[in-house]
């Protein structure tokens, strides 16, 4: 399988934006079906150039399927893959059967992530033995010889949790680069002039050169949104929140809103000078289908 710094280096080459798309281990057989014989298979005509599979996010007990499911991705589908870690409740050496265990499966690309709490947990707390930041994670990776690619996360509106303001939250990105991160992904925000800003700072004041890739979440649903953003710190602007309290609950307007919204959204991201896009998909297909046809990259 492929190395995403590997795709990204010969996508900016070509000129091309490197589209990627997250899905979250399904809870239920079913929903593992659904993934695996509806979604992917549709999504296959977008040709993302890799898919990453989320560890734990929202709880549900789903954590040790994050491997079988992004080496069946690479495995059944041909799909370039990359597993996101945590570091909620992982000691080091439960981190390193884990890592060994990614490599068996011939996984290559891994997401770095200190994690969010689980379910319950106001706050994260560093498990005894364990790690309390991304870049301890990053050290450990990077400790292994150039098994894996390593990607982290980044926070147009800086982490919630930094409370010295987000210029400080991307010096400490900036700092899981100096430790060996090779791409960044955003989390999702719906002002692209938060992203822009951050980028001016990244590159510009603190010099960083690797890809920083825009997440952007198509809106399913007002509801889901509202509570999405409540969990992740991200600012809905006051205009969006109108348009969806006059959609309310009708999901297929909300839907139809949410695919014309991102596309564009995506369009002025790539415009601005975006390497790429990272699709929140949740695990469907239309809204990542309808947005790519739209952007003429299906
Ligand atoms: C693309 C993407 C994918 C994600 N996937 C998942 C997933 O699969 N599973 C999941 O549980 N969560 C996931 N998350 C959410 C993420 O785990 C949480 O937002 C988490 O709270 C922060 O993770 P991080 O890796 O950025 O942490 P870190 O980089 O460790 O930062 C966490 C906080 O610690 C602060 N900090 C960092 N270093 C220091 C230091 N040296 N001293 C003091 N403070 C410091 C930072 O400013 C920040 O406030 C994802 C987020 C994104 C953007």
């Amino acid at each position: 399988m492929r190395r995403i710094p590997d795709i990204y280096a010969e996508k900016r080459a070509a000129g091309r934006p490197v589209i990627s798309i997250e899905f979250f281990p399904p809870k239920t057989p079913r929903g593992d079906e659904s993934l695996f014989e509806r979604v992917l298979p549709r999504l296959a005509e977008a040709r993302p150039d890799f898919c990453s599979v989320t560890y734990g996010a929202g709880g549900g007990g789903t954590r040790e399927k994050t491997l079988r499911i992004v080496e069946r991705m690479q495995r059944e589908h041909g799909l370039t893959a990359m597993a996101h870690v945590t570091c909620v409740s992982f000691t080091r050496a439960r981190m390193d059967g884990f890592l060994d265990e990614a490599a068996g499966l011939g996984i290559e690309n891994i997401l770095a992530l200190r994690g969010d709490p689980p379910p319950g947990e106001p706050d994260f707390r560093r498990p005894a033995g364990g790690f309390d930041y991304a870049f301890q994670l990053i050290d450990v990776l990077k400790a292994r010889s150039d098994e894996f690619a390593i990607g982290c996360a980044g926070f147009p509106e800086g982490h919630p949790d930094c409370t010295e303001g987000k210029h400080v939250d991307w010096q400490r990105l900036r700092d899981k680069v100096d430790h060996g991160a090779e791409f960044i992904l955003t989390q999702l925000f719906f002002d692209n002039a938060d992203y822009f800003r951050m980028v001016d700072y990244l590159t510009g004041t603190l010099g960083l050169t690797v890809p920083i890739t825009p997440g952007v979440l198509p809106i399913l649903s007002t509801k889901q949104v509202k509570r999405f953003t409540a969990l992740c710190g991200a600012t809905l602007p006051p205009a969006l929140v109108a348009d969806l309290d006059r959609l309310g609950d009708d999901d297929e307007a909300v839907t139809r809103f949410g695919i014309d919204f991102a596309s564009r959204q995506c369009e002025a991201l790539l415009a601005g000078g975006a390497p790429g896009l990272h699709l929140y998909g949740l695990n469907r297909s239309r809204a990542a289908l309808a947005i790519l046809r739209n952007l003429k990259l299906a």
